[in-house]
C-alpha cells in the first residue's frame, strides 16, 4: 500500500514510513539498511530534497563510523525548517500540520506536504 501510494505521490514522509518498514521486517539488518539508502538514493535522483539527502547521509551503514555528532546536528539544524507545514493563505509555518491555521484562522488551508515539497 505504502508503495503503490509513493509511486502515485512521491513524498518523503512515505519513503520515511516505507524504510522504517524494510528495517523493521528485515532478517539481516545489513541488507535492509543498504536497501533503505538505496531508496533515498533512488528518490533523489528524480527529486532534490535536502532531507533525503540527510537521511541518505546519517543512515547507519554496516562496518562503517557514523557521521560526527557536530555534522548530524548541522544537517538536522539545516533540514528542520524544510519540514515544516505551510498555510496557503498566509504563509504561517508550523511543525504539525493544522486544519486549522493558528496564523490566520482559515480552514483546510495546509497542504498535506513539507515546505521543501511544495
Ligand atoms: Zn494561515
Amino acid at each position: 500500500m505504502l508503495e503503490a501510494h509513493y509511486q502515485a505521490a512521491p513524498s518523503i514522509d512515505v519513503l520515511n514510513a516505507i524504510t522504517d518498514v524494510l528495517l523493521s521486517r528485515a532478517s539481516t539488518h545489513s541488507a535492509a539498511q543498504s536497501e533503505a539508502l538505496d531508496r533515498y538514493l533512488g528518490h533523489l535522483q528524480k527529486h532534490t530534497s535536502l532531507m533525503a539527502a540527510s537521511r541518505w547521509l546519517t543512515g547507519e551503514r554496516p562496518g562503517q563510523a557514523s557521521l560526527p555528532e557536530s555534522v548530524q546536528k548541522a544537517l538536522e539544524h539545516a533540514t528542520k525548517p524544510l519540514a515544516r507545514y505551510r498555510c496557503a493563505a498566509c504563509g504561517f509555518e508550523a511543525k504539525e500540520h493544522f486544519w486549522h491555521c493558528p496564523g490566520c484562522q482559515a480552514w483546510d488551508s495546509y497542504p498535506p506536504k513539507r515546505v521543501e515539497e511544495l
